[in-house]
């Protein structure tokens, strides 16, 4: 039989496992449908003290395509809350859900202690500045700021008050009476806050404002909305790519990356204690050097000749975390086996083959005939033998366990080979057992260039390292030193001169090191 197969091209195998995946996550979006509409009636109650609360929220797009997985954060009254990832990571989507312009498809949001899945944009309190200032052209500054209270038909005296303080705020008086074309960019984002200023919002999201000014405007403005924030005291949420904005505007940061939240906590608490290798890397400039190694005897060797000690106690810890990791990955795994099987038992397929409480033998066969070959072959099973064996029993009971056990073993082994997703998560239970089995452990040494200490003393644990390029920044140097495959980035404080060529002595310092797991890219220690 296996003689004739054809075997497939790697292309071929890429289409049907991009297949598969496409099935699964239309499927995904169909479950998580499904049980939203059941957790949506049941009880909300608002989590004490958050003034906006994002629980478990999902975004589903319609194409299917999950730009936003298992939110959960409690944001104080009055905090400035920054966003921060690449491009594409969901920042947008999820600050858009929380306005209202994108509904939530799965998870609750809370805002002033109410449920607000379900509450109009225009009734949440909520004001939004986007990277495009939406100024209208024919207006006035003035009416420009104006508009939303024209809309929302306050009386003419109050909202003249209003625009006059907005105005006197963010510094813009004189411009009143121009139209936006004879705006500067800067001036232009400043009408554009104005414009929200008057409405009395409690909250303000803010979609990458600044990212149309130039470099040394986008400095200047920043610092204004940190100023106008501590003046108004309005919750704000501020979305941005950009990380120096993140780690100098904020109260808190939210990094995402992929649609996951990676880490939520304090600019120090980001810098220095990175949850994983995409924050460690994405915050701080430059980014923080990664060296990869391995941890042989209680040390972490970084080439054959250098080695830094660790101890014992640094080996229990890595080897505890490598235990853990196996259990959480199995524990998901089942977690798999159980969806995938309850997908097959809530098939109509399968209920034809037990309906009225009759087995069906006809529904049987084509049951079994449906499934893939290759997987059945790997388990040593085939279709003919299963039909046969199932033909000759006749309790129902009997049938749908020995069935059910069939499957569960089936749809794994199916998903194993053809879900790239599942397969990782295989990989990398393996890739962990070996690790714990074997005489060394691959691990990532992270050390931030500033961490580096320049020495003129050279000891045992101390790089000898050769200058390729020196970037003198006013007080201090930008210094790469080609190490390994590596570009080895130390910021050095300008004592003496160092220039390409030179030789220096650098120690690494070891209270601010950090130990990434290669597989997971978690933080180990
Ligand atoms: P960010 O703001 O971090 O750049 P977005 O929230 O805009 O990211 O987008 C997150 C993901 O959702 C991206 O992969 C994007 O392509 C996708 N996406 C955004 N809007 C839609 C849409 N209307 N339909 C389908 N996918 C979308």
């Amino acid at each position: 039989m296996a003689l004739f197969k054809k075997e497939l091209t790697q292309k071929q195998i890429e289409k049907r496992e991009a297949a598969i995946l496409a099935k699964e996550r239309e499927l995904h979006h169909l479950e998580v449908l499904k049980q939203a509409e059941i957790d949506a009636k049941k009880e909300k109650i608002a989590p004490e003290g958050a003034y906006i609360s994002l629980q478990n929220v999902d975004k589903i797009y319609p194409n299917h395509v999950q730009a936003v997985f298992d939110f959960n954060i409690d944001i104080n009254e009055k905090e400035f809350i920054v966003f921060v990832g690449p491009s594409g990571c969901g920042k947008s989507t999820t600050l858009r859900m929380i306005a209202g312009l994108e509904e939530i498809t799965a998870g609750d949001l809370y805002i002033d202690g109410k449920y607000s899945n379900d509450i109009q944009p225009k009734d949440r309190k909520i004001g939004m500045v986007f990277q495009s200032y939406a100024l209208f052209p024919h207006m006035t500054v003035y009416e420009n700021i104006a508009f939303p209270l024209e809309v929302a038909k306050l009386n003419k005296d109050e909202i003249e008050k209003r625009v006059v303080e907005a105005a006197k705020i963010l510094q813009i008086s004189e411009y009143l009476d121009r139209k936006p074309n004879a705006l500067s960019g800067g001036q232009m984002q400043r009408v554009a806050l104005g414009r929200v200023i008057v409405t009395n919002s409690k909250i303000f999201l803010m979609d990458e404002p600044l990212s149309n000014l130039d470099a040394k405007l986008r400095v200047a403005m920043r610092s204004e909305i940190v100023k106008l924030h501590k003046k108004l005291n309005t919750t704000t949420i501020y979305v941005t790519h950009d990380q120096t904005e993140a780690m100098t505007m904020a109260d808190r940061i939210v990094v995402m990356n992929k649609g996951y939240v990676q880490q939520i906590g304090t600019p120090t608490e980001i810098f220095n204690k990175p949850a994983n290798m995409f924050v460690a890397t994405f915050v701080g400039s430059p980014s923080m050097n990664m060296i990869n190694g391995v941890l042989k005897n209680d040390r972490f060797f970084i080439e054959e000749n250098f080695s830094l000690k660790m101890g014992q106690e640094f080996t229990e810890k890595i080897k505890k975390f490598y235990e853990n990791e196996i259990l959480s990955t199995e524990k998901l795994l089942k977690q798999w086996s159980d969806k995938f099987l309850s997908r097959q038992t809530n098939s109509q397929r399968y209920l034809n083959i037990f309906k009225n409480n009759k087995i069906n033998l006809g529904a049987l066969k084509n049951f079994i005939n449906c499934l893939d070959n290759s997987a059945l072959t790997s388990l040593n099973l085939e279709k003919a033998n299963l039909i046969e064996k199932f033909s000759k029993e006749t309790d129902i009971d009997n049938i749908k366990n020995e069935l059910n056990t069939i499957l569960k073993e089936y749809l794994m082994e199916y998903h194993k080979t053809n879900n790239p997703d599942i397969r990782n998560h295989f990989n990398n239970i393996n890739r962990f057992k070996e690790v714990l089995n074997g005489e060394t452990i691959p691990l990532c040494l992270g050390i931030r260039p500033e961490h580096l200490i320049l020495t003129d003393v050279v000891e045992e644990e101390t790089l000898s390292l050769e200058v390729s390029v020196s970037e003198l920044l006013g007080s201090e140097y930008f210094i790469h030193l080609p190490f390994m495959d590596l570009d080895l980035v130390a910021k050095l404080p300008v004592k003496k001169d160092i220039v390409t060529g030179d030789k220096i002595n650098l120690n690494f310092d070891m209270e601010k090191i950090h130990f990434f797991d290669p597989i997971s890219t978690k933080k180990i220690a």
